[in-house]
């Protein structure tokens, strides 16, 4: 079933989780930190995979908007699924997410990558171990805000089998959500930070670099102009004729040993000096072919009038190496408006290197000279590329965050930048690239990286074994308490139960509950003591109570309720045994006349009288001797000998006529009683009623026949009364 408010919850969540995700934060290079999928951690803990599968896609959706790429369609649905199915089993979800990323996520994303992108293999390692760190981020941030969120906007009910998780384990959690964020944090603020500095320091040193072999190959170029320009001037005013230039040219070329070669050519651009002489072409100076007319360096010089200095080119009669040529008009010593030729130098190009390789001892960069054409002057050799070629270059790296600048020149279509660069234009408009590759810059920090990551895991170790050790600490207290609180007595001491780390707040719980224990024992004691007497107070009440309602207050023979009460089991026990019952009704006779003879008073005497002389007489247990009512008397002979029932009433009652009891001042009180017996087989009528109404029928007969007599009847069980 699809609750509404869930479905709700879980898209709400998604579209927060993809707007984050449209602008994930930048690290170094192309490296960046993914934020917004804590939204489908949250939905995972509270709402279970599938919810968790929804939002997922979105905050997927969200990268794929700004990187392009497919591979969070893949990586990020596992990872909810995983996270909502491992909190339905009451996995901690950073622990699940750790081992999602080692399990799956970073090996799947191994092979994708490999697939998909192409890198070299050891970035390859580098990228991998980025999306487990950005993962268990995220994680880390998402618990933690379930954690730090209410307990009532907590949606239940969707835990299958709960429980109770320890305080070790809840504190151990705690603490490595914390730690996870606090130490991934602060691992890439300070790796940022220290990869910017360094950034900042490679940039700074390219544009020191780049200002200083500026400088070097302007002040390089500006001397050879200047000696060219010095020459010129020095063979326009002086007196030399042609013929002497030769010898002028060679001392000249010996104190400037940077020009390849130098040249002096007359007004028809034919050479007439040059150095060094050995190098040049005897056979094209014959010919005259060597005319220097079509050279920029000659018309410059010669019909423009200028010092002048070429871009790079071909030389040509003195071997054919790339030259600059560097050239100035000479004049003669009268006529300074028309020149009579050039002198001219050719700059040796390889000579850069020398300029290059000093830098190179202090620096790992390489150098590029361009001249205006954006021809390579001179190029640094691990550079590999010609003199004279055209320098092509590709700005590269937008998508890298470094504040360098990037350069390509040889995989012009990489996306990978190749250098870091600085450029330098020269005064004459000539180009210098100081630069620097990159590859080593990106393998610097991910070994930053790599090493900072690792000393966290390491510290994170650390920590979750402190945590355990602490809480071990905190908790083993407490089970002890409870352990000897649940044990009846506690009698040891809490100092052999507590050590000296147990926190002061559990040793006054403990003291606290043991005080409260022993309080709790003693008026147990108490109450136990209290309980016991009113118990034997209360049985001895019940005592008299039921001595009350069975027996009679006058005579203290059992009552009429106690013989109703027990006849049917007397009578069941004589019917079990095949016995005889006799069942006698005593009356006293005219017990009325002695009342109003003697009183009231006497009367009762003479009952209580009558009463031990019928206990005296019939004294077998199973006898029962009653007291009905007034002056009538039942008694009760369960297994009887039938035949002499009614001699032994006989006796007693002559015994009863012959007592006399004594009053003071008067005749003694005689009396007699009449007797109504029925003896029967106890298979006769169960009922005391009938027994009751035989006898008294008895009763009265002997009443009738004059009193002080015994009427007895023997019943069998056949005799029913109607
Ligand atoms: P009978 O020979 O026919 O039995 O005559 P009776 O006078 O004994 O019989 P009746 O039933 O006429 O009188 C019983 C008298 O017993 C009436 C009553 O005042 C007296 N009585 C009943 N209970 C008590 C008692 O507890 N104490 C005393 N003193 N007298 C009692
Ligand atoms: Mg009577
Ligand atoms: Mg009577």
């Amino acid at each position: 079933m699809i609750n509404k408010n869930h479905l709700g919850f879980a898209v709400l969540l998604g579209l927060l989780g993809l707007l984050v995700n449209l602008a994930p934060i930048p690290l170094f290079g192309n490296q960046q930190l993914i934020i917004g999928n804590l939204f489908f951690v949250i939905v995972a803990i509270f709402l279970g995979p599938w919810y968790a599968l929804l939002t997922s896609l979105l905050c997927a959706t969200g990268l794929h908007l700004a990187w392009d790429s497919w591979h969070m369609y893949l990586l990020f649905p596992l990872e909810a699924l995983w996270l909502g199915y491992a909190r339905r089993k009451e996995f901690y979800t950073l622990y699940a997410d750790i081992t999602f990323w080692l399990l799956l996520g970073m090996p799947l994303f191994y092979l994708y990558a490999n697939l998909v992108f192409q890198m070299p293999n050891s970035y390859m390692t580098f990228i991998t171990l980025k999306q487990g760190i950005n993962g268990m981020l995220y994680t880390a941030i998402g618990a933690i805000c379930v954690t730090m969120l209410p307990n009532h906007l907590h949606i239940q009910g969707k835990l299958i089998n709960q429980k109770r998780k320890s305080f070790n384990a809840q504190l151990t959690y705690t603490f490595t959500q914390v730690m996870t964020l606090v130490l991934l944090v602060s691992a890439l603020i300070f790796n940022n930070n220290s990869i910017e500095q360094q950034q900042k320091d490679v940039k700074l040193n390219l544009e020191d670099s780049a200002a200083h072999l500026g400088k070097a190959t302007e002040s390089f170029i500006q001397g050879h102009i200047s000696a060219i320009d010095n020459a010129a001037r020095w063979l326009s005013l002086s007196n030399y004729d042609s013929a002497q230039w030769q010898s002028l040219l060679s001392k000249l070329h010996q104190s400037y040993p940077f020009f390849i070669s130098m040249l002096i050519a007359d007004d028809e651009a034919l050479i007439s000096a040059a150095s060094p002489i050995s190098r040049l072409d005897k056979d094209v100076v014959k010919n005259k072919d060597l005319s220097i007319r079509d050279r920029h360096y000659f018309q410059e010089a010669f019909y423009n009038q200028l010092t002048f200095i070429s871009p790079a080119f071909l030389g040509r009669g003195f071997g054919s190496d790339p030259i600059v040529a560097i050239s100035a008009p000479i004049y003669s010593r009268d006529n300074h408006v028309t020149p009579i030729g050039i002198i001219e130098g050719s700059l040796n190009l390889t000579k850069f290197a020398s300029i290059d390789e000093r830098n190179r001892e202090y620096h790992e960069q390489a150098m590029v000279l361009t001249d205006e054409n954006d021809l390579v002057i001179y190029a640094s050799e691990s550079l590999q590329l010609a003199p004279l070629t055209p320098l092509k270059v590709a700005t590269s790296g937008q998508r890298y965050r470094t504040s360098l600048n990037m350069i390509n020149f040889r995989k012009l279509d990489s996306l990978s930048p190749e250098f870091a660069y600085t450029k330098y234009v020269l005064k004459n408009g000539w180009s210098l690239y100081v630069v620097m590759p990159f590859e080593p810059l990106i393998k610097q920090v991910e070994q930053q990286y790599l090493t900072t990551f690792s000393l966290l895991f390491v510290a994170f170790i650390i920590t979750i074994l402190l945590i355990k050790v602490i809480s071990y600490r905190l908790t083993q207290p407490l089970e002890t308490i409870a352990k000897k609180f649940s044990q009846w007595g506690m009698t040891q001491h809490q100092d052999e139960v507590m050590s000296d780390t147990t926190p002061k707040e559990i040793y006054a719980l403990s003291s606290s509950i043991q005080k409260s224990k022993q309080e709790l024992i003693s008026y147990q004691l108490e109450l136990e003591e209290k309980v016991a007497l009113r118990t034997v107070e209360l049985e001895d009440a019940n005592l008299k109570l039921q001595a009350l309602a069975e027996r009679d207050e006058l005579t203290h023979l059992y009552n009429r309720r106690y013989v109703e009460n027990h006849f049917a089991n007397i009578h069941d026990m004589c019917k079990r045994s095949y016995a005889a019952l006799a069942f006698c009704i005593i009356d006293i006779d005219h017990f009325k006349k002695i009342n109003d003879t003697y009183g009231h008073q006497m009367g009762d005497k003479a009952l209580v009288a009558l009463a031990e002389l019928m206990q005296q007489f019939f004294k077998r247990d199973t006898d029962i001797v009653s007291r009905y009512g007034g002056e009538e008397f039942l008694l009760v002979l369960p297994q009887c000998n039938a035949l002499q029932v009614e001699q032994h009433l006989n006796q007693f009652r002559e015994q009863v006529a012959a007592y006399q009891i004594e009053v003071p001042g008067r005749q003694a009180i005689g009396m007699t009683i009449s007797i109504g017996a029925v003896i029967s087989n106890a298979g006769y009528m169960s009922d005391i009623d009938h027994w009751f109404k035989m006898a008294d029928l008895n009763l009265y007969e002997a009443k009738e026949n004059g009193r002080n007599r015994v009427v007895c009847s023997l019943l069998s069980a056949d005799d029913q009364f109607s």
